[in-house]
């Protein structure tokens, strides 16, 4: 592995082959010089797979590689232990590429919890899902009519979405519309369903209204959300996320870490990749970014076809707080969970999530204090409990980022540039393997699993996860 930036070399377009639907000329299986800018598992994936038969060079802006693959080493009373802070949980019936990825390198897991508890500051709510206990964790909430009328509409919504999500056909409506339609109560909406959801995609309460009502319910009804029973075992990478991102770095022979592409230039010669040491050219380049971020690498440069499709998917911006600070936690100790959604005074429809997984119950730590990740967190931890600040961004899916989804495909090799991430699918960690294995094929390079998990697909074993994203893309298309 090569962890210094390179000077430029010479254009090796014309030596090398194009792969299917690329502009590159030659013989089919020459090896290519191919760039990967990003190094999160969107970019890790493509690189690892495409390495099979090509020269890869991997470029991270960052100062490490894994992108949300975020292990951080927390030391308390004198212990160090590595915490995750992005990439957390997967489970074998949902993230098949992710498994087998992981099986395939030697990673690996132990189990891990998606428990939810919601605690909202006006009115003065707390509760959690875990069992009874915690569902009343707050007794006057046995009486409380508002309260009385969620547990009413989660156990009809899940009912009526398990049916729709059976049947295929689905109202084209937005969440928030279907919600209002079907009138469902308020204290559904606000004190369960949305909080939930929003915690799970990380955007406003509010951008979640907006979410497709389709592509929401196959989401839920694939992962287990709509069931109480048969839910999937969620799993957490043993060591933390790194474990998988040191193997596959290890494997590579072309690693520039805090090396930003700032800039790319195509033409029928080849593609020139600018940093701020140098200009190198490469035959084909893969956008393994977020949406925006390679919208912004191609500058004036992007065509107006990738400014449409790239331009649908927004990022919502959240800074997270690792910190050991239990006032951004539950007031009652009985509702803390693995996801605890909070909300102070005042919350609105259009402020950040505020989320605080609680990583004692997703992975495995030797610390007696609760470890937290608040996502915008309400009130700042206690500055002496604060350990690290990190910004992250996710993407936000309406209408629109759906359908872009769709067109994705038609400019998938175009101008020898090839797009990956999570931002692709569902906007998870098997999304974004998803989409690098997808890319790894354009170039006629199948992931050594590629067979096993089409087989799994076609019994069913997967809940059709793929299948699932392709009937979306059909719809919006
Ligand atoms: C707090 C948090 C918790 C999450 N928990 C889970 C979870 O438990 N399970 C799950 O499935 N998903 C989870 N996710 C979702 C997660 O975003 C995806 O799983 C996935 O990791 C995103 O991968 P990606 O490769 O698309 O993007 P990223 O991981 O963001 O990688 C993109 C990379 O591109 C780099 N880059 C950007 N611009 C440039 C440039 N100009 N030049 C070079 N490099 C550049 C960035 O530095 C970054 O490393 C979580 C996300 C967050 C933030």
């Amino acid at each position: 592995m090569n962890l210094s930036a390179r000077p430029a070399t010479s254009n090796a377009a014309t030596r090398h082959p194009g792969p299917r639907n690329s502009a590159s000329t030659g013989n089919p299986g020459r090896r290519l010089r191919i760039a990967v800018v990003g190094g999160g598992i969107a970019g890790l994936g493509s690189a690892w797979l495409l390495a099979q038969r090509h020269q890869v060079t991997l470029f991270e802006a960052g100062d490490y590689v894994g992108g949300h693959s975020n292990t951080v080493d927390v030391e308390l009373g004198g212990r160090s232990h590595p915490v995750d802070t992005g990439f957390l949980v997967f489970n074998r019936r949902t993230y098949p590429n992710l498994c087998a990825l992981f099986e395939q390198l030697g990673v690996a897991s132990v189990p891990s919890e998606m428990s939810f508890g919601l605690s909202l500051a006006s009115p003065d709510i707390e509760w959690a899902g875990s069992d009874l206990g915690t569902l009343f964790a707050q007794p006057r909430n046995l009486a409380r009519p508002g309260f009385l009328a969620m547990l009413r509409d989660i156990w009809r919504f899940n009912r009526v979405a398990t049916k729709l999500a059976e049947g295929g056909e689905m109202p084209a409506l937005s969440l928030g519309e279907y919600l209002a339609a079907e009138r469902y109560s308020a204290e559904f909406r606000d004190w369960y369903l949305l909080p939930m959801a929003a915690a799970i995609w990380s955007c406003p309460t509010g951008t979640m209204l907006a979410y497709p009502l389709a592509t929401f319910v196959r989401f839920c009804s694939n992962h287990g959300l709509l069931q109480i029973t048969g839910r999937p075992q969620w799993l957490t990478v043993q060591g933390g996320s790194r474990s998988y991102v040191s193997k596959i770095v290890a494997q590579l022979d072309d690693v520039r870490v805090a090396t930003p592409v700032l800039g790319v230039e195509r033409s029928a010669a080849g593609v020139k990749l600018r940093t701020a040491d140098a200009v190198e050219s490469f035959d084909e380049v893969v956008f393994a970014c977020h949406s925006d971020q390679t919208l912004a690498i191609l500058g004036d440069q992007a065509s107006a076809e990738e400014r449409r499709i790239l331009g649908a998917v927004g990022y919502q911006y959240n800074v997270a707080l690792l910190h050991t600070d239990a006032a951004l936690l539950p007031r009652r100790r009985k509702v803390w969970s693995a996801w605890n959604y909070l909300a102070g005074e005042g919350a609105a429809d259009q402020r950040p999530v505020s989320v605080s997984y609680l990583i004692n119950r997703l992975q495995p730590l030797p610390f007696e204090q609760p470890v937290v990740v608040s996502l915008n967190p309400f009130t700042e931890p206690a500055p002496d409990k604060l350990i690290q600040r990190i910004d992250y961004a996710h993407p936000v899916f309406d209408e629109d980022a759906i359908a872009a989804q769709a067109a994705l495909p038609g400019i998938q090799g175009q101008n020898r540039s090839w797009f990956a991430g999570a931002w692709t699918g569902y906007g998870f960690h098997e999304d974004g393997l998803r989409s690098a294995v997808a890319v790894a094929a354009g170039f006629g390079v199948a992931a050594p699993w590629s067979d096993k998990v089409a087989a799994a697909d076609a019994r069913g074993a997967h809940r059709g996860h793929e299948v699932d994203i392709a009937v979306d893309r059909r719809r919006a298309a």
